[in-house]
């Protein structure tokens, strides 16, 4: 039998500046339709008008070029089975809509918000069901000919799903295996508002999705409890055939603690949940990994480890390395803590990775914000030579590096690295390094290190610390011979100079 091509979609509602969650869903099927040779669709599901927020849709499509997650199809990316912006579908669920209300698997129901609001002070625990529709004004409790009158008159309705009670309803899982639930306690959940002329989520949902010829539906767990709807949908419409299969990706919790992780847990321990800067409407400004100073790449492989792994001790993975070993069956059913501390140990490691020309850019940024203008491949050689210290961003480097582009202005004899390599004798010292130093007429590393490592072997002098204070004045940089390379003959002597008459 041919295989069907694999199609999954990711379908986010406009809403806001998407959860870092919302991104490792994204992520898992880009990595699940690139290994399958398949398709990744964009959809976006915008049926809720009351919740629709200005910008969101392009922050979306800004977060995923930035993070290197391509759509095939979809909002922005063509295709033949679109429109993917569910307003702009607006025709087509009406047909299906009409299709269930034809065949008696849904019906009109014209109860007023008020009306509802008594229902449920009245009766606990309230469900619009088998048990109490016949109680509400609906198309199953009023004669025909008054539904029509009430349609025709332009009264508000809303159609619901008819659900039949007392049927095991099974999810088969790829994550979670078969999910069973019983219809009875499922509501008839309403699909469709005459109000704004728009399907509800879970209408749209499952004709697009069936439209679109989705094989499998990759989503996130708090998705899980409508799935058993989705499937009885599934077969209303009689395509259980096709029906995609179901992945319900395991949440991302608190990093310390129980519960879904949070933008308060972010802002009270100090982490993004947002790929990109967030600036909200009413002036409300949320972090961003991209703002914040992450690799693109570090996210992918911080998040990619956040309910599944390789089984295996590798930790640092190329999103090529990613799409041949992800395993969705693999994929843990109890929730990922989100730690954070690992996402900074990622970011760390693929900075050390990166050219120093890409990061230099950023440290540039910084450096004319202290007031220092470099040429490009001075900022790149002081790239090279720190971003191997235990740095997270290259914001951090500013404060190991400040000495490159600008001389010690004190001395302190208090510091405790000054005054531990800076003794009785060590001007003397300094002042024979300098001589030294001064007949190199080649003044790179190696040639310094070819004359100064023999004088110290031969004099047993060990000048590094003392020479560090005068070229740096603390207990930081890199290598000497690496510095005074870059400083060049002139400035290392002038510093050293100063040093010496500075400690005296
Ligand atoms: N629009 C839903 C969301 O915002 C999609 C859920 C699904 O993937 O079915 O996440």
């Amino acid at each position: 039998m041919e295989q069907k091509q694999v199609r999954v979609r990711f379908a986010p509602s406009p809403t806001g500046p998407l959860h870092i969650g919302g991104v490792r869903t994204a992520l898992y099927n880009y990595l699940f339709a690139r290994q399958h040779g398949g398709k990744l669709i964009f959809r976006i599901e915008d049926t809720d008008s009351q919740r629709f927020v200005p910008g969101a849709e392009e922050y979306i499509r800004e977060a995923f070029d930035w993070l290197g997650i391509r759509f095939d199809e979809g909002v922005g990316f063509g295709g033949d089975k679109g429109p993917y912006r569910q307003s702009e579908r607006r025709d087509i669920y009406k047909k299906y809509v009409q299709q269930l209300l034809d065949e008696g698997k849904a019906y009109y129901a014209f109860d007023t918000p008020e009306e509802l609001d008594a229902k449920r002070k009245e009766v606990e625990n309230f469900q619009y069901d088998a048990h109490t529709r016949h109680l509400m004004r609906n198309s199953l409790t009023l004669p025909a000919d008054e539904v029509k009158g009430l349609i025709d008159s332009g009264a508000q309705y809303v159609v619901r799903f008819k659900i039949e009670p007392g049927e095991d309803v099974h999810v088969d899982d790829i994550i979670r295996g078969d999910v069973k639930i019983n219809s009875s306690v499922l509501d008839d959940k309403v699909l469709y508002k005459s109000a704004d002329q728009l399907p509800t989520y879970h209408l749209a949902n499952i004709v697009d999705d069936h439209l679109m010829e989705i094989t499998h539906v990759i989503r996130g767990e708090e998705w899980l409890p409508s799935s058993p709807l989705h499937v009885l949908l599934y077969r209303a419409f009689g395509w259980a055939d096709t029906m995609p299969r179901f992945a319900h990706l395991p949440l991302l919790l608190k990093p310390d603690g129980k519960g879904k992780l949070s933008k308060r847990d972010g802002d009270r321990l100090g982490f993004p949940v947002f790929p990109l800067e967030w600036h909200g409407a009413s002036g409300e400004v949320c972090a961003g990994y991209r703002e914040d100073g992450y690799l693109p790449e570090a996210v992918i492989n911080f998040l990619a480890l956040l309910g599944w792994n390789p089984g295996t001790d590798q930790e640092l993975l190329t999103m090529d390395e990613l799409v041949n070993l992800f395993d969705l069956a693999k994929c843990s059913k109890a929730g990922a803590k989100f730690d954070y501390v690992k996402g900074l140990w990622f970011n760390r490691e693929y900075l050390q990775r990166s050219d120093n020309a890409r990061l230099a850019p950023a440290f540039d940024a910084i450096l004319r914000e202290n007031g220092i203008q470099a040429p490009m491949e001075r900022v790149e050689a002081v790239v090279g030579m720190m971003k191997m210290k235990k740095i997270n961003f290259v914001k951090d480097l500013w404060p190991l590096c400040d000495f490159f582009f600008t001389a010690p202005q004190v001395y302190d004899r208090e510091d405790k690295f000054v005054r531990k390599n800076w003794k009785e004798g060590t001007a003397d010292d300094m002042r024979e390094l300098a001589g030294l130093l001064a007949g190199l007429t080649d003044f790179s590393v190696e040639s310094q290190r070819a004359v100064i490592d023999a004088w110290a072997e031969s004099t047993g002098k060990k000048p590094w610390n003392a020479w560090r204070v005068a070229l740096v004045g603390a207990g930081k940089g890199p290598d000497m011979y690496e510095l005074a390379a870059f400083l060049g003959k002139e400035e290392t002597l002038a510093r050293m100079e100063r040093a010496i008459a500075a400690l005296q």
